[in-house]
């Protein structure tokens, strides 16, 4: 499974710590929950658009510091419950430089120790430089050539982090033919267990948006077991559905782009009967702090 920074202090005991910051998979399966009415739920830190420039200090926007706000968010769910971590895209700050990788993977190393942290890829990402910092695991197989998917299973639920990125520093995205010839295949399976998704890209129409959205909805509507989609990119807080699927905007983290918006992340406690999330604000429009939204995955 490529691109999961963790490092669990057990293992972090037997490496040197720079050794320990390649990354590996080390997550409970779904068995460890599976088919539990009563078992705990899977919680899951869900963050986006961290938009981490390789030297901290400069690089601000509207005001904000990104690499400040990272830091307040890494110590928020570190604090919190969360068993798994998702930064869905725009990890680095605009163009995907290595040294931004370099300050992301610094910032996010505490919380890495607990758990791991799967990272997606945005607009604002550069999928040869991420690899070069957040390397793949030598035994693990990609799932689409040449496109960053990874999942995992937690708590009967199935989470799957697909690559909208099509060009760098460039607005819209694509998850392109290959990537969504392996969903039908993923979901043509007879595991009916739910399944979320996260994408970077936003789900409209305009030329910034995925452009394969229509072909996306069109593989998902048929099944049932398709709960969510999870997006970023617009740096807003925002619930919608298509079809039967819920369709949640992760606030943004590094900055927003209207001082109507929060600026913060997303806890969520998955169950395979639906979700509850929580957002959590750290900076933009606080009026919704807290604010707690309960999915029915009818
Ligand atoms: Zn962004």
């Amino acid at each position: 499974m490529p691109g999961i920074f963790d490092t669990p202090v057990s293992r972090r005991n037997f490496l040197a710590t720079s050794a320990a910051l390649t990354g590996s998979l080390l997550l409970p399966k779904a068995g460890a929950f599976a088919d539990d009415k009563s078992a705990e739920p899977a919680r899951i830190a869900l963050l986006s658009d961290t938009h981490i420039p390789a030297t901290v200090e400069n690089n601000g926007y509207r005001g904000f510091v990104p690499a400040d706000n990272l830091q307040e968010v890494v110590k928020q769910v570190l604090e919190s419950p969360a068993h798994a971590a998702i930064l869905n895209g725009d990890a680095a700050r605009l163009e995907g430089f290595r040294d931004d990788y370099v300050t992301l993977k610094k910032l996010l190393q505490p919380l890495a120790e607990k758990l791991p942290i799967h990272i997606g890829l945005g607009n604002h990402d550069d999928r040869g430089n991420f690899f070069k910092e957040f390397s793949q695991q030598p035994d693990s197989k990609e799932l689409v050539q040449g496109k960053h998917v990874s999942l995992f299973s937690l708590g009967g639920t199935r989470f799957v982090v697909l690559d909208s990125l099509l060009y760098v520093n460039k607005v819209a995205g694509l998850l392109g033919k290959s990537q969504r010839d392996w969903l039908e295949k993923f979901l043509g399976d007879d595991d009916q267990s739910p399944v979320v998704f996260f994408v970077h890209h936003t789900l409209g129409d305009n030329d910034g948006d995925l452009l394969d959205v229509d072909r996306l909805f069109k593989l998902l509507a048929p099944h049932k077991k398709v709960k969510a989609i999870f997006v970023g990119h617009a740096h807003i807080y925002q619930f919608d559905k298509r079809e039967h699927i819920h369709l949640i905007n992760l606030p943004a983290i590094g900055y927003n782009f209207s001082d109507a918006q929060p600026i913060g992340w997303m806890s969520g406690a998955f169950t395979p009967q639906g979700a509850e999330l929580t957002l959590h604000t750290i900076g933009g429009n606080k009026d919704k702090d807290g604010e707690v939204t309960k999915l029915d995955w009818a």
